[in-house]
């Protein structure tokens, strides 16, 4: 059930609650060891309410702010910038995983088992999830391949023959080099060989500049060695939408979003459509706002903690 709305609302909950790192350093920089009102703060670096909060409450976190009852800030250490990024691009490889394991070619079951480390599991496929039992899959839907699908097929068992196991985005690149077919559509391609049980894949990492980067690798199974154009194979290929093939590039730099991104209202919102509609905004709304607004600030003084403290949905600084 999982489609390329999913994507846009964690990518819009992540740039809301990871402000870009400049925001936070602008932040910083305004800082003084002795405490100024937060207002004044905010007016003077023409920032957004939400945004100015949020960032605030960040460099809080990582220690890069003292804050008292709310109202006034102080400057902290320094060393909040290397937690900071650490912690976002661990949220964003979090979210790649999930996306990974949502898009994958594997059994689900065995992937969970993996995932949560139990290497004496003997990792035998499950036989009841959309990858095991495509055809009793409810949600998910299939059709024939193509003839281009097909020679693709054919052009992977050729190139796999020679070599025990290959990153996919390598033999994508091997294979068509020009792009004649695309990225996604060829990892469509593998993932209907692997329920067709032609080849395995596997999704692993590998280490560069102390960073994981995540990769799928492939190789043939026994099967595949005996086939040829004369054998009949039965390619079934997943139906997506063609929105879900829009699978964006992976974050480099200290997130780096920087696309305005339409807020998300709810999550059914979400999962039914890809349109993007407004938050109701009138003026009951607004003054409901000032009062809670209000009355939080009071609770933050009664109990001598920021206000952003109160009803923040997150568990506090330990
Ligand atoms: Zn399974």
């Amino acid at each position: 059930m999982h489609s390329y709305a999913d994507r846009h609302t964690h990518d819009f909950f992540f740039a809301r609650d990871y402000p870009d790192v400049r925001v936070l350093d602008g932040i910083f920089a305004r800082l003084r060891s002795e405490p100024h009102e937060k207002s004044e703060l905010q007016k003077h670096l023409r920032l957004d309410s939400d945004l100015f909060e949020k960032a605030l409450e960040k460099l809080w976190i990582h220690g890069g702010a003292v804050l008292e009852f709310g109202d006034n800030a102080s400057r902290g250490q320094k060393e909040w910038r290397e937690s900071y990024i650490a912690q976002g691009e661990q949220k964003r490889t979090q979210i790649e995983q999930m996306i990974r394991y949502a898009e994958s070619n594997q059994c689900r079951m065995s992937s969970m088992v993996r995932h949560f480390g139990d290497l004496a599991d003997a990792q035998q496929a499950c036989g009841i999830c959309d990858f095991c039992a495509p055809a009793r899959c409810l949600a998910q839907r299939f059709r024939t391949a193509t003839e281009a699908e097909r020679e693709a097929l054919f052009n992977v068992i050729a190139a796999l023959r020679s070599c025990e196991v290959k990153s996919t985005g390598r033999l994508h690149h091997e294979l068509y080099p020009n792009g004649q077919m695309s990225r996604n559509a060829f990892e469509e391609v593998l993932g209907a060989m692997a329920r067709a049980g032609l080849v395995q894949l596997s999704d692993t990492n590998f280490e560069k500049d102390g960073k994981q980067i995540p990769y799928r690798r492939v190789n043939l199974t026994r099967a595949a060695h005996t086939v040829d154009k004369s054998t009949p194979i039965a390619l079934i290929m997943k139906n997506t939408a063609p929105a879900s093939a829009k699978r964006r590039a992976h974050g480099k730099a200290a997130f780096p979003r920087k696309r305005k991104l339409a807020p998300v209202p709810d999550m059914s919102a979400a999962v039914n459509s890809q349109s993007t509609s407004e938050r109701p905004e009138n003026g009951a709304n607004s003054r409901a706002e000032a009062m809670l607004r209000a009355w939080r600030l009071e609770e933050a003084r009664r109990r001598g903690v920021p206000a952003f403290r109160i009803f923040s949905g997150e568990s506090g600084r330990r």
